[in-house]
């Protein structure tokens, strides 16, 4: 007699969910991933109880054709890449097509989509089951609302943190995503609370100053350098600038924030010893290659990258910020804060 069976798809994508939905940060990214992907310029991010209760993402990006919808919730279903090798010169920030089945999977789901040209459609799932799926109104772009996340996972709903933490890692993610783009605006509410705010203008430093407020952009230089296979720009701390933790770190590849042990050492092999032990600087890194020059597909987040020529990389940008403090040109004062 056979043991061994296939696992049906609610539970496969439950399983997948394990590690593409760890916490309410998360889903936050994955749908903000999803709406910069789909073109958007501007994203509204509403949460309630540090998205246990509830996250919505409203974009004004392409939307979903109706004929889509379906489609979008199934597994390893993605309009961003077609064959193998798309895979390996990723430009989008999703292409596993997990985020949308993992998500509802876990939670109630409700979205709303139309691509602006044809009546739009509303689908409801509980669970990862499709509970309606009907015609909604047209206005382009997709309005998601994942409300009671993980009330099918006891297990992992008891391993969320306090309101606090989970609050402070959305904020986190939702940062680095508006410093990744800053030519897109974001706006993040918390229990009808505005937390944070950026208008798209292009500037990152108006970004910075958002984030970490004025008086530490000011404190801040640009740097930029390129080899022929990186370029490499942002702004940097100065020296008497510092922080307890590496989370005022921000490294975008291609426009998407990675977390990379050895990038971050080049960073602080920059200070040299400008820095006391145990602090950190607040830096903005963004690092333009070839795809091809970069594995994405190391870890259903995302966040993990393999580099090709990754000595060629970390030289270049401990040697950005060791010359950057020889000019030492400051950002100039003025700019306004959002
Ligand atoms: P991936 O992003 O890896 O393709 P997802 O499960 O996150 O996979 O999304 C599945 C598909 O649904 C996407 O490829 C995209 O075509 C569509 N989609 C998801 N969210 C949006 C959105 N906000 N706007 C437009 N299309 C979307
Ligand atoms: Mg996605």
């Amino acid at each position: 007699m056979r043991k061994i069976i296939q696992l049906d798809d609610a539970l496969a994508n439950k399983i997948a969910a394990g590690e593409v939905v760890e916490r309410p940060a998360s889903v936050v990214k994955e749908l903000v991933e999803n709406a910069i992907d789909a073109g958007s310029t501007i994203i509204e991010i509403e949460i309630e109880e540090a998205g246990l209760a509830k996250i919505r993402i409203i974009d004004n990006g392409d939307g979903i054709e109706e004929s889509d919808v379906l489609a979008a919730f199934q597994r390893h279903a993605t309009s961003k890449i077609k064959n193998e090798s798309d895979l390996f010169r990723i430009r989008t920030l999703g292409f596993r097509g997990e985020a949308l089945p993992s998500i509802a999977s876990v939670s109630r789901l409700e979205m709303k989509t139309s691509t602006g040209y044809e009546a739009g459609t509303r689908v409801v799932l509980e669970g990862g089951k499709i509970e309606v799926l009907e015609k909604a109104s047209s206005r382009k772009g997709t309005d998601i609302t994942v409300s009671d996340l993980f009330f099918n996972t006891p297990a992992r709903l008891k391993y969320m943190k306090t309101i606090h933490t989970e609050l402070g890692n959305i904020t986190d993610v939702v940062g680095r995503i508006a410093l990744s783009h800053p030519e897109i605006s974001f706006r993040l509410i918390h229990n009808e609370r505005k937390v944070m705010h950026t208008n798209g203008n292009g500037d990152v430093r108006q970004v910075l100053a958002a984030i970490y407020g004025m008086s530490i952009v000011k404190m801040m230089v640009p740097i930029h350098i390129e080899s022929l296979d990186y370029k490499v720009s942002g702004y940097i701390s100065l020296p008497e600038i510092t922080r307890a933790s590496r989370n005022y770190i921000s490294t975008m590849i291609n426009g998407r924030f990675i977390k990379n042990y050895p990038i971050a050492r080049a960073i602080q092999d920059g200070y040299h010893t400008l820095l006391p032990i145990g602090r950190y600087p607040v830096v903005l890194l963004n690092i333009e290659m070839d795809p091809i020059l970069v594995d994405v597909n190391v870890h259903p987040s995302k966040m993990e990258v393999r580099i090709s020529k990754e000595q060629e990389l970390t030289e270049l940008i401990t040697n950005a910020i060791q010359s950057s403090f020889k000019t030492k040109t400051l950002i100039p004062s003025g700019v306004p804060s959002t």
